[in-house]
Formats: structure tokens, C-alpha cells, sequence
């Protein structure tokens, strides 16, 4: 039924999401909101479950309750369907709070890893220099007092970051605070710089 539903509606998001909606009711017998997948429909005389115990409907109510549980978060869902990359980032900032600006975009998908060092165009002041041990001197970024030299400007970063991502695709971004913190720096970023 699942495979059917997406089948129908491999590109139709809207669709997709009223496939799976239509899904757990038709499973207990009600056919009111499925689509030209549904062989009830077409033919309801002889009409058998082929996937289910004895192609009877379902009547189990707790069962039903946990199944739209599941179908409720149909972007969820839709999202893992495509077999995204699962893509886990994580930056190092000049300074904390609303003007922190990027130092390092690091990235893995579990198989390659990327990682740049990011020219600040400010001071890194010292409390964040005491938790990433980056400090720029003289036009030089020094990690843990050594050099750092293929250290890149932030626009650089961000367009090879976005090309890495883009061989990617589709992926999903995860990072430690990233609704809060890190997603929001790097689209500020991405914007100042035109990537986006
Ligand atoms: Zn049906």
C-alpha cells in the first residue's frame, strides 16, 4: 500500500502526504479518502488486503491510534524516504553571542569529512580563543599557537561547503544547537556572502 501511494505520487509532495494520510483508514475498511491506488475502490466485491493477516481489515483501535501517529509526520517521513545524507556539522565561532562570526566549517557525512579554517575579518576575543585555541595574529590564524596556512576567506568556504553539500543531496544537516545557533550563522553567513 506505502509503496503504491509513493509510486503514484513520486514528485507530489501535497500528494504524497494525502497518500499516507488515506493509508491507516483504508487499512480498517473506511475508502473515502483513497486514491486511484486503492483496489477496494476499483473493484469492492472482491477486494482483499494483500497485505494484511487474512486480507481483512484492520480493527485493533490502539493499533490504529499508534499507526496515525506515525502518519502525522508525513514531511518526517517523506524526507527519509529519499535517502538523504545525513550530514553533522559543526562550526567554531570568533566570539560568542549575536555577532559571532564563523572560524571553522567542519563537516562529515560518515564517510568524507570537510573542514575549513575561516580569515576572520574581526578580533577573536580571548574567551573564545580559550575554547577553540584559534587566535589571529598579523594576518596569520594560529591554531594552538601553530600557523594555520590554508586558512580561507568565509566566502570561498561557504561556495566549496555548499558544492560539497550539493554532491550530496539530498541531505539532512545535523548540528549541536542548530536551530538556535549554528543554522543561523551559517545563513547569515551564506547571505552576506551571496551564496544563497
Ligand atoms: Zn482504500
Amino acid at each position: 500500500m506505502l509503496g503504491y501511494a509513493l509510486k503514484q505520487n513520486k514528485v507530489d509532495e501535497k500528494g504524497v502526504q494525502n497518500g499516507l494520510k488515506s493509508i491507516v483508514p483504508h487499512a480498517y475498511g473506511d475508502h473515502s479518502s483513497c486514491g486511484n491506488w486503492c483496489g477496494y475502490l476499483k473493484n469492492p466485491a472482491s477486494y482483499k488486503h494483500r497485505g494484511l493477516p487474512h486480507g481483512k481489515d484492520l480493527m485493533n483501535k490502539s493499533l490504529r491510534q499508534s499507526l496515525e501517529k506515525i502518519i502525522e509526520i508525513p514531511l518526517f517521513y517523506h524526507a527519509l524516504l529519499l535517502k538523504p545524507s545525513i550530514v553533522i556539522i559543526g562550526l567554531q565561532y570568533l566570539k560568542t553571542g549575536n555577532d559571532a562570526e564563523i572560524l571553522e566549517i567542519a563537516a562529515t557525512d560518515g564517510k568524507d569529512e570537510f573542514s575549513y579554517y575561516i580569515k576572520p575579518c574581526n578580533v577573536i576575543s580571548p574567551e573564545a580563543s580559550a575554547v577553540n585555541k584559534l587566535t589571529f595574529q598579523r594576518g596569520i590564524l594560529f591554531y594552538d599557537g601553530k600557523p594555520i596556512t590554508d586558512a580561507i576567506a568565509m566566502d570561498v568556504a561557504l561556495k566549496t561547503f555548499t558544492e560539497w553539500l550539493k554532491s550530496r543531496m539530498p541531505c539532512i544537516l545535523v548540528a549541536h544547537n542548530c536551530k538556535s545557533f549554528d543554522a543561523r550563522f551559517l545563513v547569515q553567513a551564506a547571505e552576506k556572502n551571496g551564496v544563497m
